[in-house]
């Protein structure tokens, strides 16, 4: 079994190439669903989350709010710090539990916006960085959420650059064709992984 990091900013295709290689045979472990599941009510991440921000962070039903805790730590450092602090150990935890599920499997991808952003500790046999050019991924992703270009511009400034995904991953694949362009090159790098 070999494990693959995938890695991209926002609209560049990081998710639709994972869905391809989901196709192809791979295991998909997705960290941002994750990292949504391990906040649900009642879990080890929700409860150290309540007690360190308090009720403040919770909706009428008692669930995290993402948009409360997003709006508490956007733009301070100590605040993002503590939280990751909190709850990387949960999604590490959880993909390491996925993978050991996959252990059968000729390739497991993992699906993870910040690989190279943070020190991520589970050890992947190659990297691959999506990139794409800003024009396309401000469309793409306003298309999407419909989220505000300038939103999204601010976002793709403070990611990392296409320069670093060249010098930091593995393999990068840029994606400023179409669907049937990505998935040609997908397969060309799954034959190349799985070889
Ligand atoms: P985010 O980090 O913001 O979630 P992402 O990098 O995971 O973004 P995707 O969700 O894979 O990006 O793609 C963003 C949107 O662009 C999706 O609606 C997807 O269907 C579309 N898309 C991705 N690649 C292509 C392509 N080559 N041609 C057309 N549409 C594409």
């Amino acid at each position: 079994m070999k494990i693959i990091g995938v890695t991209g900013g926002i609209g560049s295709g990081k998710s639709t190439v994972c869905r391809i290689l989901k196709k192809l045979g791979a295991a998909l472990i997705d960290a941002d669903k994750i990292s949504h599941n391990i906040m649900n009510k009642g879990s080890l991440a929700y409860n150290e989350c309540v007690s360190f921000f308090g009720k403040c962070i919770l909706d009428e039903f008692g669930e995290i709010n993402r948009k409360k805790l997003a709006d508490i730590v956007f733009n301070d450092k100590k605040q993002l710090e503590a939280l990751n602090k909190i709850t990387h150990k949960y999604i590490f935890e959880e993909m390491n539990n996925q993978i050991s599920q996959n252990l059968d499997k000729d390739l497991v991808v993992l699906d993870v916006p910040l690989l190279f952003g943070s020190d991520f500790p589970i050890k992947c046999d190659a990297t691959v960085g999506v990139i794409a050019d800003e024009e396309i991924r401000v469309m793409r992703a306003s298309k999407r959420d419909s989220a505000k270009a300038e939103k999204i511009r601010e976002r793709i400034k403070n990611q990392i650059s296409d320069k670093e995904y060249y010098s930091l991953a593995d393999f990068v694949i840029e994606n400023n064709g179409s669907e049937e362009e990505l998935i040609k090159k997908v397969k060309e790098l799954y034959r190349s992984i799985i070889a």
